[in-house]
């Protein structure tokens, strides 16, 4: 039996599972074994697209180490893709994961978002900074943190 690098899993009620098994429409730009891209329905820009791994992973902090990178291996082929045919001069290449930062379909995805200066989109967060020896603080929890998941 030929050896299956990626264990197939779906969610019944998952749009973009219905979008990989083809079961709805979408307009797919990029299909291989691991990832599909397709234009996003409701577009902050014109090509707007999506990336998403074929199984069904609802958060980021899901994903297996082998399917992000087959993903962050296609975002530099797309972003190109995308420069070409909507002639602009930037991207966004964003993750809104989970709800509290803008995650509404619950299968993982990554946004590559067309830009041109001064379009209407705007991007500017409000910044903060750190009291002394904050910083030092979180990166040592970080630090612990990560000596702990590995
Ligand atoms: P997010 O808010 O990061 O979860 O983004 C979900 C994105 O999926 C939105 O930008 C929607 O426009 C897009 N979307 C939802 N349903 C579809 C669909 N059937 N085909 C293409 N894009 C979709
Ligand atoms: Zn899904």
């Amino acid at each position: 039996m030929p050896k299956q690098d990626f264990a197939m899993s779906r969610d019944a009620n998952c749009i973009f599972c219905k979008i990989v098994a083809k079961e709805i429409s979408a307009a797919v730009i990029h299909e291989d074994s691991a990832v599909v891209s397709f234009l996003d329905i409701g577009p902050l820009a014109e090509g707007h697209l999506l990336v998403i791994p074929r199984d069904h992973y609802g958060r980021l902090t899901d994903v297996s180490p082998d399917v992000c990178a087959r993903i962050g291996s296609v975002l530099p082929v797309l972003g190109r893709a995308l420069l070409t045919v909507t002639g602009a001069s930037a991207f966004n290449a964003l993750c809104n994961e989970g709800q509290a930062a803008g995650q509404l379909v619950s299968h993982v995805h990554f946004h590559l978002i067309p830009r041109r200066s001064g379009d209407a989109l705007g991007y500017r967060w409000n910044a903060g900074t750190y009291a002394e020896g904050r910083a030092a603080e979180l990166a040592a929890a970080y630090q612990r943190a990560l000596a702990q998941h590995h």
